[in-house]
Parts: structure tokens; C-alpha cells; sequence
């Protein structure tokens, strides 16, 4: 078994051991010692090292640390595909370096992460893998931005409600279900292109699809994200929309990341407090952050 496998592997394990422990202990034992320290985490941000990032990386660890942030993790974005708009984008030295140079400036302030947001991580998997071998990341975002070699928006253009929803979901499947990812990046993002055209979409309907999405997220421990950025699209609401999210606390998903896919300053954790609150109310009392892609529990 080479190392990188072997490494996967010990992460799996203590992941499931995490979990294992939650459940038969609960979370006080585990958490002792952090329950009074307020996490305030934002594990989705852009900078200008993504296509479509805004703001330097240093102005971004500012303005978190002005909003009282106490963690980031930077996720830009990756894609190995050719029709996508980050291919090639990311110099990931560079990348790193900036990484390494703002824990140098803030660090004592701020926790600093280093993630990607990968988009399709079920197409050319074998090329994701090799890239992978060779960083030391701290979190994956999975993400579908495109079906086939269409852009979401695109991909809807003369296409019924059901059948556009419908080939969303079951790329976030293939997805989960092939891709190498920590967690699942903005749940029903189609909602985003589709709602002005169609409308949001009735859980319902696509009530199968969406839990065998889950299943196969559980099984494999991937995260689910609760996206921010959902608040300020035309449905106004987070991705996964807030059925959706318990659904996946009535199957037992316990695995949750928060994150406000910032593309610029003012954008940074927002939405984050409320969803803390919605969470507690379902019963959740702590989401996950990532380091070396092994997660943290963290006392919201
Ligand atoms: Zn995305
Ligand atoms: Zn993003």
C-alpha cells in the first residue's frame, strides 16, 4: 500500500472513530475544553487566485479577522477539465506561498486553512489523484459547476423543470459516489440558474435521488456543506435549502462544514451566526473544520 493510501485510509478510520465516539459518549467528553470558546469558522473563500475571486488573499484575512472570524480556510477553485473557466487558472506555489506568508502575518489572530473547491471531481479522477499526491491540503470541496461540457446556466437552456433539477442531482451522485472530496460544495446550487426560469424545486420529487445522494455521503464520510451564498441568489435561501438539510439529519448525517463562498470581503461569514442558530435548533452542537483533510469538531 503506498503512503498516500495508506494515509486515506488512517483518515477514514479515525473519521468513522470519530463518529463512533460521538455516538456512544455524546459530545461533552469530547469537547471539553472548547465549549466555551465561540468558533465562528468560514470554510468557503475565494481570492483573486480563482477566476472569479475579487480580493487578495491579505485584504480577506483582514477584514475576517475584523468580523471576529476565528477561522478560514481558503478554497480556490481547481478544475481539470478544459471547458471550465478555472482551467489552468491556479498557480498553486504561488498559491501556497501567499498561503504561508498570510499565516506568517495573522496567524496569531486568525486560523488560516488551505483547501480547493474542485469542480467535477468524478470526471479525469485519475488526474485529480496525481495533482493531490503531491500537495498537502487541508480541505476539498466537491463541487458540480457544469453537466457534461455545460455550464448549469447553460445546460437548462430548452430543457422541462424535472429533467433540469433532475440531471443536477444525479451529477452530485457520480459525484459522491467516485470523487475524492471531504465535503459536498453547495447542495442544490441549480437552484441558483434554474429559480428565475422555473421556479425552486419540491424536495419531493427527487426525494430518492437526493437520499441515495446522502447514503453514499455518509458511507464514504463526506460532509455536507451548508453554502451562505444561497441567501443572496434569487431563491434566497442557503444550499442545501433547509428541508433538504433534515433530511439529512433524519438519515443520521452528522458530518457538517459552514461556509459563505466569499468571492470578496464584505461577503465573508455571512449568514454564518444564523445557521449556527438553525443548526442548534435541529440538534446539532458542532460542525467540522479540516486539517491535513482530517476533520475537527468544532462547539458551535
Ligand atoms: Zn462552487
Ligand atoms: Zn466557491
Amino acid at each position: 500500500m503506498s503512503g498516500i493510501y495508506r494515509y486515506r485510509l488512517i483518515q477514514r478510520l479515525l473519521t468513522k472513530s470519530i463518529i463512533e465516539y460521538r455516538m456512544k459518549k455524546g459530545y461533552s467528553v469530547l469537547l471539553i475544553g472548547v465549549s466555551v470558546i465561540k468558533n465562528l469558522i468560514d470554510t468557503h473563500i475565494h481570492t483573486k487566485f480563482s477566476f472569479d475571486g475579487k480580493a487578495k488573499m491579505e485584504e480577506m484575512c483582514q477584514c475576517a479577522i475584523t468580523k471576529g472570524l476565528t477561522e478560514i480556510c481558503f478554497t480556490e477553485h481547481f478544475s481539470v477539465n478544459n471547458y471550465d473557466p478555472s482551467y489552468e487558472v491556479l498557480d498553486y506555489q504561488k498559491y501556497a506561498e501567499e498561503i504561508e506568508r498570510c499565516i506568517g502575518l495573522f496567524g496569531e489572530r486568525i486560523t488560516i486553512r488551505k483547501g480547493l473547491e474542485i469542480g467535477e471531481t468524478h470526471i479525469k479522477n485519475d488526474v485529480i489523484k496525481s495533482f493531490l499526491m503531491r500537495k498537502d491540503l487541508d480541505y476539498i470541496i466537491g463541487s458540480v459547476h457544469n453537466i457534461g461540457i455545460k455550464k448549469l446556466r447553460k445546460h437548462i437552456r430548452g430543457k422541462q423543470k424535472n429533467e433540469s433539477y433532475e440531471d443536477y442531482f444525479e451529477e452530485l451522485y457520480k459525484s459522491v459516489k467516485f470523487g475524492d472530496m471531504d465535503a459536498l460544495g453547495h447542495f442544490d446550487l441549480m437552484k441558483r440558474y434554474a429559480f428565475d426560469v422555473f421556479g425552486n424545486y419540491d424536495m419531493e420529487v427527487y426525494y430518492d435521488l437526493i437520499s441515495s445522494i446522502f447514503d453514499v455521503m455518509i458511507n464514504r464520510n463526506i460532509a455536507l456543506e451548508i453554502n451562505t451564498s444561497g441567501l443572496i441568489s434569487s431563491a434566497k435561501e442557503i444550499f442545501p435549502s433547509i428541508d433538504v438539510l433534515k433530511l439529512y439529519r433524519s438519515k443520521g448525517g452528522e458530518m457538517i462544514t459552514v461556509g459563505s463562498d466569499a468571492h470578496r470581503p464584505d461577503m465573508l461569514g455571512n449568514g454564518i451566526e444564523d445557521i449556527f442558530k438553525l443548526l442548534k435548533n435541529m440538534g446539532y452542537t458542532s460542525i467540522l473544520s479540516y486539517r491535513k483533510r482530517i476533520p475537527l469538531l468544532k462547539s458551535i
